[in-house]
């Protein structure tokens, strides 16, 4: 029985994933979506660093349908809605046989179901399933999630976004076919086919029943055989544990208030969430067996070349940079979680600010475990940055053993 709950379970993760991933949805389509899609960014060329030049693809998405939305109760525990058969659903068994109800943010013993297209490779799912591991055993096993790899052909594209379609369908009853599943004006993962990219949708809706992420990897932009793909993969992964710490259920209605925007960091001012994202996904794989000792420092130097000068030189201040801007809000706002983790240590970003961000919200939790005010640190992060590149450079740890190749 708890196989076939399991089983359930992750059909219903798949389905609902899907609408929340893509940038173009129209208003019916939910979700919130953070993706990343370096490779529209003209400015930069260089394959290794597509991760830093998401802006002008990536967006937040949110959308819409109707009503009863539970947005103004951050800890409102959403599985009061559900019928006893869907709790059920999200019961799994954990290898040491005990068994566990997988919820909104809670950490879990549940992997992840991945669903992939039909032409990608068992080797790919393997490497995405093996970053996500190293994710998840770095900051708590989050679920439930479904993973979707997308590969290069269009018709298995399509065909998977009918099976997210019928999958989601069975296991939610107000899943609505009409503007969950793709349409015309929705594509779910067809679009990777031309774009590459990755994303998180997070399908944490007021009209939906079965809650999860969505993490949506594909053949380019990062492809499976660059190295990228694995912070890339560890990025997204970030994004999971953002919004596992977060209980706030919004409509696809974008003009609804949707405190979960707020709790990231603001609506379409990615500065804190994509900030994070990307400072944390390559910080943890800078400290994995084989990569070089100099990664971090040669990463986080390149988003200072790249961005720094153009930030300057502008007077919009980072956390009202949008996905749009001309300047790279991933490459800033990481500096900023560097300046941030640098002062107050990795737990008071990771643990306390996540750990009160529901209850207390963005400010006040932001205040609480940094000791200053949003507005004060980013005026103290504008002096940082006035420093020369070397002092700058100079917060982040040295590497360990000098590399003389
Ligand atoms: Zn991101």
């Amino acid at each position: 029985m708890n196989r076939l709950n399991a089983l359930a379970f992750a059909l219903l993760l798949l389905l609902s994933c899907l609408s929340g991933c893509i940038g173009d949805l129209d208003a019916s389509n939910d979700s919130e979506s953070d993706s990343e899609n370096p490779s529209q960014d003209g400015s930069e060329n260089d394959s290794d660093d597509e991760l830093d030049d998401p802006s002008d693809n990536a967006s937040e998405n949110d959308s819409i349908v109707d009503s009863d939305n539970d947005a103004d109760n951050g800890s409102d525990n959403d599985a009061g809605n559900q019928s006893d058969e869907q709790l059920d659903g999200r019961v799994v068994e954990c290898l040491d046989g005990s068994t566990t109800v997988v919820q909104w943010g809670q950490q879990t013993c549940a992997t992840p179901e991945v669903f992939a297209a039909s032409d990608v490779s068992q080797e790919t799912v393997n490497l995405t399933l093996e970053w996500y591991e190293i994710g998840s055993i770095a900051w708590g096993n989050y679920g439930p999630i479904e993973i979707y790899i997308i590969g290069e052909n269009l018709s298995a594209a399509e065909e998977l976004e009918d099976e997210y379609c019928e999958r989601h369908k069975a296991l939610d009853d107000n899943w609505k076919e009409e503007w969950d599943c793709a349409n015309a004006n929705y594509q779910i993962f067809t679009q990777y086919i031309e774009e590459g990219g990755a994303a998180v949708g997070t399908f944490m809706k007021a009209h939906t029943e079965y809650d999860f992420s969505m993490l949506i990897m594909s053949a380019k932009y990062p492809g499976p055989d660059e190295e990228d793909y694995k912070p890339v993969m560890l990025h997204e992964y970030f994004h999971i544990y953002q919004h596992a710490h977060i209980q706030d259920k919004c409509t696809d209605d974008s003009r609804d208030v949707c405190l979960r925007d707020d709790k990231m960091g603001g609506k379409n001012t990615p500065w804190f969430s994509e900030g994070g994202a990307e400072f944390m996904g390559q910080s943890l794989y800078a400290q994995q067996p084989g990569v070089h000792d100099n990664y971090l420092r040669e990463v986080m130097e390149r988003k200072l070349n790249h961005s720094l000068d153009g930030y300057k030189a502008q007077d919009i201040r980072l956390d009202n940079l949008t996905y749009q801007s001309d300047v790279n809000v991933y490459d800033v706002g990481a500096w900023f979680i560097a300046f941030l983790i640098h002062n107050e240590g990795e737990s008071a970003f990771l643990e306390g600010f996540y750990g009160d961000l529901d209850e207390f919200g963005f400010d006040a939790s932001f205040e609480r475990n940094f000791n200053s005010t949003r507005d004060s640190y980013l005026e103290d992060f504008e002096l940082f940055l006035d420093q020369s590149r070397e002092e700058i450079m100079s917060i982040l740890p040295e590497p360990t053993t000098v590399n003389d190749s």
